[in-house]
Formats: structure tokens, sequence, C-alpha cells
């Protein structure tokens, strides 16, 4: 099955509207204007400044957004706002959004429904604590945050979504999981799609990898065969590094 990679840059809560401009305008000339499988996740404040850029095929997205359609929830951005912003993809259930901000599975859920009835496309983000892994839960905790987010969706609507298996060990750590230890993961993962929602599902997700990926790292991740993409925090701020993560990802998974 042909899954064109996708690179993904998570900002956090880095860049200015400028910074991001900037950023973006750098990584154009050393892609030569080629965006393809190029997402940037921005904080909500840049997002119109990086899509009025309008370059081809760069998708522009968000790292969050409220679980509700809308109303008085003061401080929340929802979907519809977003989609008005040309956003086309956001991420959901970060692990820094499930441990610093307390996001429930159900609120994930919810999260999931508001960006598919949106057209915007989930990432959701999976993974497992050093503590899970030790006492090797690691696949009954991703399968369980799988099942919990995406329970009740039809097989088309489960299509739309990617997923980013990121060790919540590997995060902004340096450490990145083997390549070997990612492989097996996400082969299992996407064993359990097809489990659960049938064989053309499974072949259509995408499974990104997140944590620690950098230029040391990344060859050996991105080769293996269910690794459709990197999620990059800390090395996509620099935009020569962001951009040889990108060629090199091509390359490879070409
Ligand atoms: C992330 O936070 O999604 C991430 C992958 O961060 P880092 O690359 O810095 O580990």
């Amino acid at each position: 099955m042909n899954r064109p990679p996708v690179i993904i840059a998570n900002w956090k809560m880095h860049k200015t509207r400028h910074q991001a401009q900037e950023c973006i305008h750098h990584l154009k000339i050393q892609l030569s204007i080629d965006f393809s499988g190029v997402y940037i996740a921005a904080p909500y404040t840049a997002i119109e400044a990086c899509a009025s850029m309008k370059l081809p095929n760069l998708v522009i997205g968000a790292q969050n957004v409220s679980e509700h359609a809308f109303g008085a929830y003061t401080g929340e951005v929802c979907a519809e706002m977003l989609k008005d912003l040309q956003v086309g993809f956001c991420l959901i259930g970060h692990s820094e959004r499930r441990t610093y901000f307390h996001e429930t599975s159900e609120q994930i859920r919810q999260k999931i429904l508001r960006c598919l009835e949106a057209n915007i496309q989930p990432i959701l983000c999976i993974g497992e604590t050093l503590q899970q892994r030790h006492n090797n839960q690691t696949n009954d905790v991703l399968f369980s945050q799988i099942s919990s987010a995406l329970s009740k969706l039809s097989a088309q609507d489960v299509s739309q979504v990617s997923l980013a298996y990121e060790p919540v060990w590997a995060i902004g750590s340096g450490v990145a999981a083997s390549p070997d230890a990612v492989q097996n993961i996400h082969a299992e993962c996407r064993a359990y799609i097809q489990k659960i929602w049938g064989k053309t599902c499974s072949d259509h997700i995408r499974i990104l990898y997140g944590g620690s990926v950098n230029l040391q790292t990344l060859a050996e991740i991105i080769s293996q065969k269910d690794v459709d993409g990197v999620l990059v925090g800390g090395a996509s701020l620099d935009a020569d590094m962001f951009a040889n993560i990108i060629k090199i990802s091509r390359e490879l998974k070409s």
C-alpha cells in the first residue's frame, strides 16, 4: 500500500507571526517550493499569517480544538473557527495536553468528532509512559487510547484520521524509541485497526512516529515499513533542520 509520507512540525508555544512567516519562507527556499506532505501545526495566533502565504500543498494546522461546537467557553477555539482560517488538520490528544491540561478520553473523542464535522483532518496522538512501558502495558495503553478516541466511528471516518505514536518518555527527552520497537508497535496498531475497522481502513490509515526525531534518529525510524511519516517538535523550529528532515524522509520513502 502506497502511503506518501507526511512530515508534521509541531511548533508548540513558539513563534510569533513574523517568526512563523520567516521560517516558512526559509523552508520554501530549501524545498524549492515543493511542500508536498509538509504539515505545520502552528500556534493559533500564527495560523492566519501562515495560511496567508498561500503556498501550494503546505497544510497548516492547529495543535488543539475545543470539544464544543460553539458557546460560552471563554478562551476556547472551535473547529468552525479553525476551518475559517483554512486549517487542514489538528493535533488531538497530544501528551502535553493529556498531562498538563488533564484532557480526558471523552474530550479527545469529542474533539475528533468536531474535526471530522468541520472537514479538518484529526491527527490522534497516542503513547505510553515510561512506567507503562516497564510494566509491559504499551499495547494495551495504545489500543485503549485508539478505541476510546475512535469508538462508534465508521471505517470511512477512521480512514480520515492519522495516528501519531508518541511515547511520552521520548517527547523532548532526546531519546527516541528504537526503530525496531517503533516498527513492531506501528504494526500492532495497524493490526488492531484492521480487527475493528477492516483491512481497507488499516491499509489506508497513516501512522506517524514522534518523540525526539532529529537528524540522528530520523533515517532508521522513517525507513520502517509501517512508519508513514514523523511528527517533529524541537527539531522543527529550525527551518534548515526541518527542511533536511523533510528531504531525507522523502528520499527514504520514495
Ligand atoms: C512532540 O511534542 O510532538 C514532539 C515530537 O516533540 P520532540 O520532537 O521535541 O520530542
